[in-house]
């Protein structure tokens, strides 16, 4: 058949993950923990399917799962949705997008996005007909100059998608940038779609502003998370959706039959283990740990370090070393330093090179130990 998608390979993450197997590198590349997931969480998951609870949940999640996150979004940000009718579970962070922008996007709807950008984005716009406006981000600050965002806005722009914090510079987005954002969608009819994966993994006190803390952008926000991050299941592949309840009727018609409903046993432990907030609220401290030994380890090389300010990713630039683009800059590191990395340019359409490669860091001590002895050799 003729490709809908013509210019999209196989992601990047998936790229880099193989070609790390194949040369026995040590995998920094795709964003996974190393390390297993609470015991007590898996106890609880093989203890709901032993009870019997195998068959359909209903197409919006489990209620107690819906009831714990609509806790935790209000503990956390004092905004407030309604478990039934305003928080859908979702098949992890990636379905909730597809999700949303199935719902949203129509042939010549214009979306904005900010690059880099995680890799989904863009393909799922196009899949459904929209033209992708873009504002880049650059190294080593990875600023969003809005007057130029409100330059792209016309009457056809349909969606803003933002990701704060930001894979993979780790940018977390600041009061002024919200407030920017507010004037911008303030009388048009423009959704968002925030996606805030990592909304719990923000070092050095700062703060995670969420779009639901203002209710101007909440009001035509699409949040959406990932339990993957929160509780180390990536493999879980569970996530959810909250928006306003209008909002949330038109993404389950589409969300109906695009997976119908997301596994019941699952849900229904997440909502167990959700109890007992200092399940994820330790999770700035413990990553800020590996963040700081994986720079203190890099400090005497030649990388240079750029800022990090959530997320488990470091972003690292390497010109002192190569002069190679960041594509085969990653190759190379992976087939003779067996570190495998992410070269920045793929979070660009353009495929803008500015020697930039991210590394994960959600691993073992001992993993990013090895992976500080390969590198600082080079
Ligand atoms: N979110 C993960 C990352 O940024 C990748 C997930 C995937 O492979 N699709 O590395």
């Amino acid at each position: 058949p003729k490709s809908k998608l013509p210019n999209v390979g196989t992601t990047i993450f998936s790229q880099m993950t193989q070609l790390a197997n194949e040369h026995q590198a040590i995998n920094l590349s795709q964003g996974f923990p190393d390390f297993p997931a609470d015991a007590q969480l898996i106890a609880l998951a093989d203890e709901y399917m032993k009870k019997g609870f195998n068959q359909y949940a209903p197409l919006g999640g489990m209620l107690p799962l819906k009831e714990r996150i609509a806790e935790k979004i209000e503990n956390s940000h004092q905004a407030i949705y309604h478990p039934e009718t305003e928080i859908t579970i979702t098949a992890g962070g990636t379905q909730a997008i597809f999700t949303t922008i199935a719902t949203l996007v129509k042939e010549g709807d214009e979306v904005i996005i900010f690059e880099p950008a995680y890799d989904c984005y863009e393909p799922t716009v196009e899949l459904f007909g929209g033209k992708v406006k873009r504002f880049k981000m650059k190294a080593p600050n990875y600023e969003i100059d809005w007057n130029i965002v409100k330059n792209l806005v016309t009457e056809k722009t349909k969606l803003i998608i933002l990701n704060n914090p930001n894979n993979p510079s780790g940018k977390i987005l600041r009061e002024e940038d919200m407030q920017e954002l507010i004037k911008i969608v303030k009388g048009t009819s423009i959704f968002i779609l925030s996606d805030e994966v990592y909304e719990n993994i923000v070092f050095d006190e700062k703060k995670h502003l969420s779009i639901c803390k203002y209710p101007e952008l909440k009001e035509r926000s699409f949040l959406i998370a990932s339990f993957g991050k929160l509780f180390h299941i990536t493999g879980w592949k569970i996530g959810y959706c909250a928006a306003p309840k209008a909002l949330t009727e038109e993404f389950r018609k589409v969300h109906q039959f695009n997976v119908f409903c997301v596994n019941t046993p699952l849900q229904l432990a997440l909502a167990d283990y959700m109890k007992d907030d200092s399940n994820y609220l330790y999770l700035s401290n413990f990553f800020q740990e590996k963040r700081d030994f994986l720079r203190e380890g890099l400090r005497q090389t030649s990388f240079e370090l750029l800022d990090c300010e959530g997320t488990y990713f470091q972003a690292l630039k390497y010109d002192k070393i190569s002069d190679k683009n960041d594509f085969d800059f990653a190759q190379e590191l992976t087939i003779q330093h067996k570190v495998a990395t992410i070269p920045f340019s793929s979070f660009y359409q353009d495929k803008m090179n500015e020697n930039v490669i991210r590394l994960c860091f959600a691993k073992k001590t001992e993993t990013l130990e090895k992976a500080i002895e390969n590198l600082a050799k080079l």
